[in-house]
């Protein structure tokens, strides 16, 4: 196991992870298994059901807690559940959750199809340009921030919102999907909880979906870890296997995925065919707590919903899907894809225009990127 003394891409490869105890094993063994032996009642090693523990989840688990400097990680089934179960470990009926304005749409429907139904209620804003002190009420329970926002890259003052939470005694939660801890650690500036789709840049292949949540607070672990078991929306061992073999090559990638980003952030700033082009690095913000500013961006095209339509079916490099984060290049309208479970006027009034265009750039050649960007453009 790494020496805590180590730094982040020694740790990505080797926090949580000895080589097995059995047989040496380099790697943590995919632990397919559901039940363990007992030498006596209750005489157990540690686990006893793989809804409970699992040793390639635990693994995972502490790695990733690790990256993101928390005591604790939990995992889960997939980001949502990761997201539902923080919600229900803290908040009751009549609590009040504020949440920015511009986050994952699968977020928002979790947040007003289901925990509204329950009784929470959730209050939506701009964290992005607001002063946080004037924005959080005092009788907030929990502050839901997601930056760089999805799909607007729109970016908010972690510290400046912790601050604000610890005044009125609201809980943090920071949804780091999109920066990784490689660029960005919510904890380190003032967040209570961190919250990620592994799916995304963690496992970066796009073939596993999954959640994962770090934290420092003891009682809050408890709770949720409580939740966990009890719901049980657990990842399987393979899932955790396929997660902690890609977070070994998170640091490259990254380097990559924004190497490439940055030229492609260039060559649609000087395109005439483009209204406007969205990457965390154009704030001051991003450039104080971020230390990088990763591989998505959304542009604006000149024209209608129907020629954002023709663009990404136009495109051979970018695959045309859901999600981000792997090592393709995947292109996306979020009108018509991500964010279409929300109602047209309150997209459009977040500023998602019908023309945007998303990119999640991959680690492919970037001179092949540009040239598939290029063919779209009709060029
Ligand atoms: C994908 C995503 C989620 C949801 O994660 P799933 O693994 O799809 O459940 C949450 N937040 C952000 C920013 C995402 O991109």
């Amino acid at each position: 196991m790494a020496p805590s003394s180590a730094r982040f891409d020694t740790l990505a490869i080797h926090a949580g992870q000895a080589p097995d105890p059995t047989t040496g094993a380099v790697m943590t063994p995919i632990y397919q298994v559901s039940t363990y032996a007992q030498a006596g009642v209750g005489g157990h090693k540690g686990y006893e059901y793989s809804r409970t523990d699992n040793p390639t989840r635990t693994a995972l688990q502490a790695c990733l807690a690790e990256l993101e400097g928390g005591k604790f990680g939990l995992c889960f089934a997939s980001g949502l559940a990761a997201t539902d179960v923080i919600l229900r470990s803290l908040v009751r009926p009549g609590d009040l959750v504020l949440c920015g304005d511009d986050v994952y749409g699968g977020t928002y429907r979790l947040f007003d199809k289901v925990l509204r139904e329950w009784g929470v209620n959730f209050q939506y804003a701009d964290f992005s340009s607001s002063d946080p002190a004037a924005l959080v009420p005092g009788r907030t329970r929990l502050v839901w921030l997601e930056t760089p926002t999805n799909p607007l890259l729109k970016v908010s003052d972690i510290a400046a919102v912790a601050a604000r939470c610890r005044e009125v005694g609201a809980i943090l939660v920071v949804d780091n999907t999109f920066a990784t801890p490689y660029f960005q650690r919510p904890l380190s500036l003032g967040a209570d909880i961190v919250v990620h789709s592994t799916t995304k840049y963690l496992n970066g292949h796009s073939d596993v979906v999954g959640g994962f949540a770090a934290l420092g607070d003891a009682a809050i672990y408890e709770k949720m870890k409580f939740l966990q078991n009890a719901a049980g929306a657990v990842p399987g061992p393979m899932d955790c296997w396929l997660t902690l073999r890609g977070v070994k090559t998170l640091s490259v990638r990254m380097e990559r995925h924004q190497k490439n980003a940055i030229a492609i952030v260039d060559y649609l700033s000087a395109h005439p065919g483009v209204e406007r082009v969205y990457y965390p690095m154009q704030s001051p913000v991003a450039r104080r707590q971020m230390s990088g500013f990763g591989g998505m961006i959304s542009f604006e095209l000149r024209g209608d919903l129907d020629r954002a339509r023709r663009f990404v079916a136009a495109t051979r490099i970018f695959t045309l899907a859901e999600s981000l984060g792997g090592v393709e290049s995947l292109i996306e309208t979020p009108a018509l894809m991500t964010h279409a479970s929300i109602e047209p006027e309150k997209r459009r009034a977040a500023g998602i225009a019908d023309g945007l265009i998303r990119l999640s750039v991959g680690i492919e050649d970037v001179d092949d990127l540009v040239g598939d960007l290029e063919r779209a453009f009709g060029g």
